[in-house]
């Protein structure tokens, strides 16, 4: 076996993007823990050559969804962690790396079972995706569900999807979200709604109703604050 040190020069030589992903994603912060948890998050995956050839997506229109392999670019670090802090557990519990869906991990690999809703000659149209924009993927393989799903199957860490809170809009914020939405031809209302209902704030943080937040999907900045805990009101989505 190659000894670890002499891995990455393989690796590079092996391992390259097969391209890059698009999405409504612009920052990581509320961005889902996992796929499916947002339907209404879109994106494209732009195919490089050659990959961009009509040959490379052969038969894909069969399929319904996908899984992408893809690197965390925006969380690489040199020093390998064993334990890492999932925010599911509050971010104060600790647990060996691959145990978790952590984005600090060995190589920076993430994968997604993702929705594939359009396939053209070098781009592939996803819905559903927890993936910002700009991230390199490595692979993409069709979900087989005989073999991908086990109804069996049990994680006693992550055994359900994370508790979604409501949102309310002000009507400013909701007509101008409409007015995007339309401009975009994109579903941003459910988008803003299905993202601030994971609650992206950091669990250590009191969000005191005072407080705003803010995030970019696409091109408009949504802001919000919390009326009481476990509750989010929709403020403005303006232009970024
Ligand atoms: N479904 C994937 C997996 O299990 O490997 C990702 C799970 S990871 C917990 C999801 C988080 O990854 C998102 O909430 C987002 O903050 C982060 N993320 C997505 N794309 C990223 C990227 N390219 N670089 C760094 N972090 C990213």
């Amino acid at each position: 076996m190659a000894p670890r040190s002499h891995l990455p020069a393989i690796m590079s030589h092996l391992v390259s993007p097969i391209g890059y992903l698009r999405s409504c994603f612009k920052e990581k912060f509320t961005i889902p823990r996992q796929p499916q948890l947002a339907p209404a998050a879109r994106g494209v995956l732009e195919l490089l050559p050659p990959f961009d050839q009509g040959q490379a997506v052969e038969g894909l229109e069969q399929v319904s969804h996908v899984w992408l392999l893809f690197l965390f670019h925006q969380a690489l670090e040199e020093k390998p962690r064993l334990k890492v802090r999932p925010p599911r557990l509050g971010g104060n519990r600790s647990l060996g790396v691959f145990a978790t869906r952590s984005t600090h991990r060995p190589n920076g690999i993430g994968q997604s079972v993702v929705r594939l809703d359009k396939v053209d000659a070098g781009r592939l149209w996803l819905s559903g995706i927890d993936l910002l924009d700009g991230t390199p993927v490595l692979d993409v393989k069709p979900y087989v569900p005989y073999a991908d799903c086990l109804p069996q199957a049990h994680n006693a860490i992550a055994e359900t999807p994370p508790l979604a809170i409501p949102v309310d809009w002000s009507e400013p914020a909701r007509l101008q979200a409409q007015a995007h939405a339309a401009r975009l031809g994109e579903p941003l209302v459910e988008l803003i709604g299905q993202c601030l209902a994971q609650d992206p704030r950091p669990a250590y943080q009191v969000p005191e109703p005072s407080r705003r937040y803010g995030v970019r999907f696409w091109d408009v900045e949504v802001r919000w604050h919390y009326p009481r805990p476990g509750r989010i009101r929709v403020l403005e989505v303006l232009p970024a």
